[in-house]
């Protein structure tokens, strides 16, 4: 089995080490990642200057590009053989609810569906984890068996790629796997004014506080349970239901 590691917080993260040594024992490993931290930076595509891969060891590249990027470039360019999965992550911090549509490791493995390549995202909902990075490495043993099930299922439904996100304590605490939904994430004070050293007015997207909600079957309570959270999501994102309904809706004065 042919897997591609990406991710969104750069070459050198942690968590990219840590599904790297989980997929390592899954399959043949190929990592393409961003030679710097990408995150939220979606599922944007460089077209205005070239990307350039520099071979970091063997089936290991760092690309001064996005994570999109680096999965169609890894997919196009730089590995012999298409890959059967694209696994992104680990990512340093949650991506539930919204999160998903401003990610870049979500993106990536977005990027890999649209390949027509079975993707899985995965993150430790662990928030900021530069003080201690040393919470991924117990998350290896959690990710192996759980990688090699799911990969076992595929193929996944059509035009669906699975997020998953790890709950930050250890594995032996954790309470087992749950399929989930999108849940809905609520941020306040998230804009920082402040003063340039030139006393004039900035502002800085960040800090403040999230709060989550969501039902029972959220993404968010599954983490809140100490569960593994799985959420299958898809690439249409079409409202089917208003479509059912879009008779009436023209007809409406
Ligand atoms: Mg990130």
């Amino acid at each position: 089995m042919r897997i591609l590691c990406t991710n969104d917080d750069g070459i050198l993260a942690h968590g990219l080490d840590c599904l790297v040594r989980a997929a390592q024992q899954i399959g043949d490993v190929t990592v393409v990642a961003p030679d710097r931290e990408q995150s939220a930076t979606s599922h944007s595509l460089t077209l205005h200057h070239p990307l350039r891969p520099v071979a970091r060891g063997e089936r290991r590249y760092q690309v001064d590009g996005t994570p999109t990027d680096c999965v169609m470039l890894a997919v196009e360019a730089l590995m012999p053989e298409r890959p059967d999965f694209v696994f992104s992550g680990i990512n340093h911090g949650q991506n539930m609810g919204e999160d998903v549509l401003y990610s870049g490791t979500v993106a990536a493995a977005m990027e890999g569906l649209s390949l027509g390549i079975p993707s899985i995202a995965i993150s430790f909902a662990g928030g900021d984890l530069r003080a201690d990075i040393s919470r991924l490495d117990e998350q290896v043993d959690v990710l192996v068996p759980l990688l090699r099930h799911l990969t076992r299922l595929a193929p996944f439904p059509a035009d669906t790629l699975l997020n998953i996100n790890l709950p930050p304590i250890p594995p032996g605490e954790q309470q087992g796997v749950r399929l989930t939904r999108l849940g809905r994430r609520v941020y306040s004070n998230s804009i920082q004014p402040m003063r340039d050293p030139w006393g004039r007015e900035i502002y800085w997207i960040g800090g403040g506080d999230i709060s989550w909600q969501g039902p029972a079957d959220s993404d968010f309570q599954a983490i809140k349970d100490g569960c593994v959270s799985v959420t299958p999501l898809h690439l249409d994102l079409t409202h089917r239901v208003m479509l059912d309904t879009a008779e009436a809706w023209w007809r409406t004065p």
